[in-house]
């Protein structure tokens, strides 16, 4: 995630109002993952996100938290439900390959400081929840910016059923280097204000960090790889952190307990160090050059280019000469963009959810269209590349027999207009319905 101050506190009544949510949801957690029985789901078209088409109409046969048959029209088991979603799309539940749980919107740097862990829990809890009913099956989460590994706590419980959230890939607290990215540089020195990463200096303290993360439950490893970032007449500039060497410790040492690095990353030369290390992605992305491109795409690393953070900055800086450089870092990434779509570098989508509203994500799809992607090339990147990155595309990303039954329905045609996705009307997640809104239909 990215710097911000902006003014914002909590109020008792707020937290009240968090408190009395948490109970509700706790409530739905437990009726949504009920035992399913078997459910077969008609609707008048589904997607084929490998092949990038729709089939019209679509049905989809689950048992037991597993799509066993998908076509045009299935077998219908004498104990299974019907349930046909009428006018809408089937498709695989989105994939959001970079978030923040532990952020809500408001003063970001100040939430860490005035917040305890516990407070930023439930505030966590709640993320899952908003960002699950917004069709988000499956998520990366980059960092818990200062709450440590409490994380891990959110999955186990959405694991365990306890509360509703999506299948969670999580990294406890992202690392850095001393007066690094996520340090507290502009705080007064002698009230010692905690980094909101997790520091490490040496290859030594690296793999001690790395070690200590994973014996706390995280399933990958978050770096921050680039610090603050200038654009001045068009020349873009970021602080490196981390040498190749030491990012290449990393990636061992994640690749020696089966796991990967994936790192904040906005430019050069801290991107080609990433790429010839290893990482599994780079996030951000705002300059690649020509080699770190070609590494890239050779070796299947993803960009992430998290628009929706970008563009939510630039419509809410606090000032017109803050906006108009946001407006500016952000037209520099477009224009860089179209040279990594050109150059064939991989992409998945990760919006950086959090410091603006969790649920509203879906927004990173039709900005990754509005810059020069097809919405099917979108789809692929979110569930074909985002299942890779996550590790789980033998079982998710797509609907195909013996994977996990995560299904959302959508209004209209995503392939046609993928602003669809942004109105997610029901949600599915391991057989178990967790939302329908949509109006019934009668066959
Ligand atoms: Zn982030």
């Amino acid at each position: 995630m990215f710097s911000r101050l902006v003014s914002g506190s909590l109020s008792l009544g707020m937290l009240a109002a968090v408190l009395s949510a948490t109970l509700l949801s706790a409530q739905a957690a437990s009726n949504s993952t009920a035992p399913s029985s078997a459910v077969v789901l008609h609707a008048a078209r589904i997607l084929n996100v490998e092949q990038g088409t729709i089939q019209s109409p679509g049905e989809i046969y689950i048992r037991d938290g597993r799509i066993v048959a998908v076509g045009q029209t299935v077998q219908h088991p004498a104990d299974a439900r019907v349930i046909d979603l009428g006018d809408t799309t089937l498709m695989p539940g989105l994939i959001d390959a970079h978030v923040h749980l532990f952020l809500h919107p408001g003063a970001e740097d100040m939430q860490t400081v005035v917040e305890s862990v516990p407070e930023r829990t439930i505030y966590a809890e709640l993320a899952a929840r908003d960002d699950l009913m917004a069709g988000f099956t499956a998520e990366r989460d980059m960092g818990t910016e200062g709450a440590g590994s409490a994380d891990t706590a959110v999955r186990n419980a959405i694991d365990a059923g306890l509360i509703p959230g999506p299948h969670m890939r999580i990294s406890g607290n992202a690392i850095s280097i001393l007066g690094g990215h996520e340090d507290a540089i502009h705080f007064n020195p002698a009230e010692h204000i905690s980094s909101n990463a997790t520091y490490a200096d040496s290859t030594d303290e690296i793999i001690h960090v790395i070690r200590e993360q994973l014996k706390d439950g995280s399933s990958f490893v978050k770096m921050y790889e680039t610090g603050a970032d200038t654009l001045h007449n068009g020349v873009f500039h970021t602080p490196w952190q981390f040498s190749e060497a030491q990012l290449a410790a990393a990636v061992a040492e994640a690749a020696r307990m089966g796991t990967v690095v994936g790192v904040h990353c906005t430019g050069e030369p801290g991107a080609l160090f990433a790429a010839t290390a290893g990482v599994a992605s780079i996030d951000h992305a705002y300059q690649l050059s020509d080699e770190t491109m070609r590494l890239m795409r050779a070796k299947q690393i993803y960009a992430v280019p998290t628009f929706a953070i970008s563009e939510y900055f630039a419509d809410h800086a606090d000032s017109p000469s803050a906006a108009a450089s946001e407006h500016a870092m952000l037209d520099y990434h477009v224009e860089q963009f179209h040279r990594q779509l050109a150059a064939g570098v991989p992409m998945a989508v990760g919006s950086d959810v959090g410091p603006f509203p969790h649920g509203t994500q879906a927004r990173e799809f039709v900005l990754m269209v509005k810059y020069g992607m097809t919405p099917a090339d979108v789809l692929r990147a979110d569930l074909l590349h985002g299942a890779r990155l996550l590790g789980w595309s033998d079982h998710m990303g797509q609907i195909k027999p013996g994977f996990d039954a995560d299904i959302i329905a959508v209004p209209g045609n995503p392939l046609e207009d993928i602003s669809a996705v942004t109105h997610v009307g029901f949600v599915m997640k391991d057989g178990a319905i967790v939302r329908n809104d949509l109006p019934p239909t009668v066959r």
